[in-house]
């Protein structure tokens, strides 16, 4: 069941001085019920790849479906939509609202969707069941950063994308932080695309995606972690 499928994807950005090829030529199927990490130097293209799955940006050649939605042509209304109904974000900072509790900043999300689960439920799924009253400056980093995520899972996204979310933390935190998202990505099967340099993440996922200059450059299965077909 393949949930995201690419062809020949490629993103040029012009700077006007020079051309740099953050994509060069990307052919990938992602499976429903993965977690899949991204992994490569600093450059290789490994953010535009996740912003263009997610639409948050355009590719410059090549296409993207999301199963039979093709998103490559699609408008900025139309990815809009999509990123709304399907996808959940989780990026390097929390951007949680300080003002209000872990509760009241998954409850903004859920509000406004259109199959949420509860706050608190999501907040369970996180293991903050007991921090839900509290305020962001009232939890360590690890603890915002799993606000973020059951914020990320509440509406119940099909994928769930994640640009370095260990980036702000210890390598200690950061292993708890990914492992939620793996327990989300098994207990719900919410297809999960990680980007992190956190070494422990390469048990918790069913496959490894090497990049190199736009490229990908190789692809490992997990033998212990075996990918839904
Ligand atoms: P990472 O290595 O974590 O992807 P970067 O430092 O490469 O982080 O990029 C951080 C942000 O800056 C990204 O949003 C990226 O799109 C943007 N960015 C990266 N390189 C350039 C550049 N040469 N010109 C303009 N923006 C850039
Ligand atoms: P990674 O996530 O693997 O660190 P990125 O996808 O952030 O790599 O970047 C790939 C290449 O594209 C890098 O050379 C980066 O500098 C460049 N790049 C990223 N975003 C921009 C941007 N907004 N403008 C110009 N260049 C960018």
């Amino acid at each position: 069941d393949v949930v995201f499928r690419t062809k020949d994807l490629t993103k040029v950005y012009d700077t006007g001085q020079q051309k740099v090829h953050a994509l060069a030529g990307v052919d990938l199927e992602l499976y429903a019920g993965e977690l899949v990490v991204l992994l490569g130097p600093s450059g290789s293209g490994k953010s535009t790849l996740l912003n263009i799955l997610g639409g948050l940006d355009h590719a410059t050649d090549g296409r993207v479906w999301f199963r039979d939605q093709e998103l490559t042509g699609m408008g900025d209304r139309g990815l809009t939509r999509f990123r709304r109904d399907h996808v959940g974000f989780v990026f390097q900072f929390y951007n949680l609202v300080p003002s209000l509790t872990a509760w009241e900043n998954v409850q903004l999300v859920t509000d406004v969707a259109r199959d949420p689960m509860p706050p608190e439920e999501a907040l369970k799924e996180v293991g903050l069941g007991s921090r839900m009253d509290h305020f962001p400056a009232e939890m360590s980093g690890g603890e915002q950063q799993r606000v973020a995520i059951a914020r990320a899972i509440a509406k119940r996204p099909e994928i769930l994308l994640c640009d370095e979310p260990t980036g702000a933390l210890d390598s200690k935190t950061g292993v708890q932080v990914l492992e939620a998202l793996r327990r989300i990505n098994e207990s719900t099967g919410t297809t999960t695309v990680v980007i992190t340099h956190n070494a422990a993440i390469r048990q918790m996922a069913h496959r490894v995606i090497w990049f190199q200059d736009g490229k990908i450059r190789l692809v490992e299965e997990n033998a212990t972690r075996l990918a839904p077909a």
